[in-house]
């Protein structure tokens, strides 16, 4: 089976990986791909918003299946006009994957089916926002309701951080992403990630996994798209997966297919484990970057065949996803500036002998200069490690790091810290 996959990140590089070795796949193409994706498809010049083009390939490439890898095209109806056509989408309709797209949508829809969240408010003027903060204690928390790239949350510790939150976020701040925002009440705990598969009826469990947002170590400093992650966390024993499952994923699955817009894809739940249970803090509506890299190293099983029968609704007649007992932790190695404005063009040595049959390194904004590999992005490498232990992969995973020559970028050296003390209590 001839299988697309669009995207270009570290995420899709770890997809591309774990689909290479699958004994369903015919041609894997990438589009755009990126040097390290290129090991192991074939990466084509096409800007997925194109979507006449994407469809054109597809036809003249005989292509089955398309791997949506990022939120962007999914929010712009790339899998809706890809599935008018006759093909098979991993990845949701526009419609559904407003649970990332929209803050409110997602807050409205655990309102109405009863599924724990953080109390809220939504506000489409400043009046509005100003006078729902007065229901809310402090800290408190203002969101966006669009896409923000992971910049338009703000935790306001005083009451005046928080009107110039609100004051930002109505001048236009956060491109657009802020014509209406969501007030919400602050949830303490540990936050931890759960995925499951979902064809829009059936539901697949597929893993936990804890990351580290922060760019510094001692989780400081300002939130970056992600430094690193490992799986399982073992914070979300079997008793908390049950409940996640039964309270917040199954009824979203069933509320999204009641009102005629069934959800088929990954969903990716970013939770909150309170004194009071599991809550939702948000749904991203693809795999989490770093989360998917350390996901795809455990994940034993045929991923072309897998994903195939997740998008031709027939997940219920596949055996359910298997994954090592191992752990896997990843971490993220950054080009200096990052979050902020990287640096481009730093020369990247020393990838080839870093790597073993348990370690990879994925690649994620990275370039061919012509003397080698060159910085070309934010988050460059993804270096991804199994151990029995997460204290082992991390340990692996950063004597790799230490082999690799990047001379203009850096790393946390904390990955998996939280599970690491676990593990040594
Ligand atoms: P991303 O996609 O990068 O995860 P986002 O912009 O979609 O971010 P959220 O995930 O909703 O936004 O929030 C970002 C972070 O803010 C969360 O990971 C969490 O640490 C914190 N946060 C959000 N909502 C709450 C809440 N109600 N209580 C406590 N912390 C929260």
């Amino acid at each position: 089976m001839n299988v697309l996959l669009v995207g270009s990140g570290g995420r899709e590089h770890a997809l591309a990986w774990k689909l290479a070795q699958s004994p369903s796949l015919g041609k894997l193409f990438a589009m755009p791909g990126n040097p390290g994706i290129a090991e192991h498809a074939k990466c084509v010049d096409i800007d997925p918003t194109d979507h006449r083009a994407v469809i054109d390939f597809c036809l003249k490439n005989s292509v089955e299946l398309v791997v949506i890898g990022p939120e962007a095209p999914l929010v712009d109806g790339l899998g809706d006009n890809l599935r008018t056509m006759g093909f098979s989408v991993f990845g949701p309709n526009r419609a559904p994957a407003q649970l990332e797209g929209s803050k409110g949508f997602t807050k409205d829809l655990c309102a109405r089916h009863d599924i724990p969240t953080a109390r809220y408010v939504r506000a489409t003027d400043k009046l509005a926002a100003e006078t729902a903060l007065e229901e809310f204690s402090l800290p408190v928390v203002i969101k966006a309701d669009g896409l923000a790239a992971g910049k338009g949350v703000i935790i306001a510790a005083t009451k005046e951080e928080a009107e110039a939150a609100v004051a930002d976020m109505f001048s236009g701040g956060f491109g657009g992403a802020g014509a209406e925002v969501v007030i919400e009440e602050f949830l303490e705990g540990e936050e931890v990630s759960y995925f499951a598969l979902t064809d829009g009826s059936a539901v697949a469990p597929f893993g936990s996994a804890q990351d580290h947002k922060r760019v510094g170590d001692g989780d400081t400093g300002p939130n970056t798209g992600g430094m690193g992650a490992y799986s399982p966390a073992s914070i979300l024993t079997p008793a908390l997966r049950e409940q996640v499952m039964a309270r917040i994923i199954r009824p979203t699955v069933r509320a999204l297919a009641d009102a005629g817009t069934p959800y088929s894809g990954v969903l990716y739940a970013g939770l909150m484990l309170t004194a009071d249970g599991p809550k939702l803090i948000e749904y991203n509506a693809r795999f989490g970057d770093p989360e998917c890299q350390v996901l795809m190293m455990r994940y034993d099983g045929d991923l072309v065949a897998l994903l195939k029968a997740v998008a031709d609704g027939n997940l219920a007649n596949v055996p359910p996803p298997q994954f090592r007992r191992e752990a896997a932790l990843t971490v993220v190695m950054a080009a200096r500036g990052y979050p902020g404005t990287p640096e481009k063009g730093g020369t990247i040595g020393g990838i080839d002998g870093a790597g073993s049959d348990r370690v990879h390194i994925f690649q994620a904004g990275t370039a061919q200069g012509s003397d080698g590999l060159v910085a070309n992005g934010g988050r460059v490498l993804t270096v991804t490690a199994l151990g029995r232990t997460v204290a082992e992969a991390q340990k692996a995973a950063y004597a790799a790091v230490d082999a690799i020559d990047f001379p203009s970028g850096f790393c946390r050296r904390d990955i998996g810290w939280r599970e690491v003390e676990r593990e040594a209590a």
